[in-house]
């Protein structure tokens, strides 16, 4: 008996701290989704859609709120209402945002992968996740200057 009350307490303690791991993105609370964000800022890039078939595309140039150094947004908390192109991700629209990268941890979970050894989330520091190169940081310039003409100049060959 004194060992199943145990086990118990242990996997509470676990759920506790990898949440990802026991609950599904439906079963989150608000923080613990927002914890998930690895602050790649692959998806704050500017999208392209080919007016005939739908497809979008992602370009090098990022959103002029984001801070391209840290990835993070500088205006997250009023961002939908003042900027046209920024989006909630939810789990209604998650399986239609293509354009996702492969590496975003919401993606990730949806498709029934766990989150990567350099997630921030389980190395409690968000520079490993620039360390693996998947970043904005490392190639993004800002919409700020470049002219909307020129974005098709910018389409990346690949999904980031
Ligand atoms: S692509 Fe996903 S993990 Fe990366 S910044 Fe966007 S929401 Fe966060
Ligand atoms: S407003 Fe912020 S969160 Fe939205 S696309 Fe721009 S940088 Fe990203």
């Amino acid at each position: 008996m004194l060992n199943i009350i145990c086990n118990l307490a242990g996997v509470r303690n676990i759920e506790k701290v990898n949440f990802w791991e026991f609950k599904t993105l439906g079963q989150m609370t608000h923080a613990e989704w927002e914890s998930l964000c690895d602050g790649c800022g692959l998806c704050c890039l500017v999208k392209i859609e080919d007016e005939d078939s739908g497809e979008i595309f992602n370009t090098s140039v990022s959103c002029a709120q984001l801070d391209i150094e840290t990835c993070r947004c500088g205006n997250y908390e009023t961002r939908l209402n003042n900027v046209e192109m920024c989006l909630q991700l939810t789990i209604e629209n998650l399986p239609l945002l293509k354009w996702l990268p492969e590496s975003c941890a919401y993606k990730r979970l949806f498709n029934g992968k766990n989150l990567p050894q350099w997630h921030p989330l389980i190395t409690g520091t968000k520079d490993t996740v620039h360390d693996t190169g998947l970043t904005a940081k490392w190639f993004a310039q800002s919409e700020e200057f470049i002219h909307p003409d020129q974005l098709t100049d910018f389409v990346l060959s690949d999904n980031k």
